[in-house]
């Protein structure tokens, strides 16, 4: 889909694009195969995809998957995506599923099992992280993530211990997830261009999971404590939640000073501290 095709359905049907729903749209097509590229799909493959507009990921998503989930929340582009696609969605065995909602509320409401599917979405930027922290903490995430976002995000999802980068965000989503490769996307790509930098990234879900189920909301509470006042000493944070004795023991154990602030911690040394600190002597 062209820029000049894209500018002529949303004239004729009198579409103002909505800021606050992160409209705009993606016209490059070199970007938009980069993107269906790094998703690495054949046709046994499921695809969720969020968000998607007047359809031109899709249109790509729907060649090249075997099935295509796509769930956009602005009804007026949902009307638009019923027709255009109208011949695929009426056969008895289409490969394409439009839902009507917010996304963020559909997973919620209706968890599925997605560990067979990938999701390929040009995520609405506003609502990105809470999407992504919602799929890696659900009971069965997604194998696969390959999502355009606002760079600074992207950034974050990407980043190791000790940089700016580093916090809550990264830690929720690489517990489940491994940051492969990423790219920019230039801002003339989309319509209309946003005011921030995009780039698109890939989380390949790790092979096996650094922590149990259940502890795993240990580590989210862990997680949100230690960065919850980022330039103080996690231990003092902690200890509005767990004994400081129990604290005082597993920093030791770990051989992680008192002073340490979160940001220095790996992912690893998180995932560590959790498995000491979750058992039943909590406060
Ligand atoms: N995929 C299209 C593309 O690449 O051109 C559109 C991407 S645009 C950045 C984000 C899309 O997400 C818009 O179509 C917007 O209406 C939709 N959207 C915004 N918030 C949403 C939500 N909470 N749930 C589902 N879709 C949403």
């Amino acid at each position: 889909m062209t820029l000049t095709e894209m500018r002529q359905i949303l004239g004729t049907r009198g579409i103002q694009l909505t800021k606050s729903l992160g409209q705009n749209f993606l016209h490059d097509g070199n970007q938009l195969r980069r993107i269906v590229a790094a998703a690495e799909l054949t046709k046994a493959d499921k695809v969720l995809e969020i968000g998607p507009g007047l359809g031109p990921l899709t249109e790509l998503l729907l060649a090249q998957a075997g099935e295509v989930l796509a769930v956009e929340m602005d009804r007026r582009l949902v009307e638009f995506l019923r027709e255009h696609f109208n011949s695929k969605l009426k056969t008895q065995n289409s490969n394409l599923q439009l839902h009507h909602a917010d996304a963020l509320k559909f997973l919620r409401d209706e968890p599925r099992d997605w560990s067979d599917w990938k999701l390929v979405a040009n995520l609405p930027y506003s609502v990105a992280s809470p999407i992504l922290v919602e799929l890696a903490q659900a009971e069965h995430s997604p194998k696969l993530i390959v999502v355009t976002l606002q760079l600074e995000v992207a950034r974050r999802l990407m980043a190791g211990a000790d940089t700016d980068d580093y916090g809550v965000l990264t830690l929720l989503v690489q517990l489940r997830y491994q940051p492969r490769e990423w790219f920019k996307i230039p801002a003339t790509c989309f319509f209309p261009a946003p005011d921030v930098e995009s780039a698109c990234v890939t989380l390949e879900r790790r092979a096996q999971p650094l922590l149990r189920r259940a502890q795993e909301t240990v580590f989210t509470r862990l997680v949100k404590l230690a960065f919850s006042q980022r330039r103080k000493m996690m231990l003092k944070l902690l200890k509005q939640h767990w004994p400081v004795e129990k604290l005082a023991g597993a920093f030791a154990e770990l051989k992680i000073s008192p002073q340490e602030r979160a940001e220095k911690l790996t992912l690893e040394q998180f995932a560590r501290l959790t498995r000491l600190l979750n058992t039943s002597s909590e406060t």
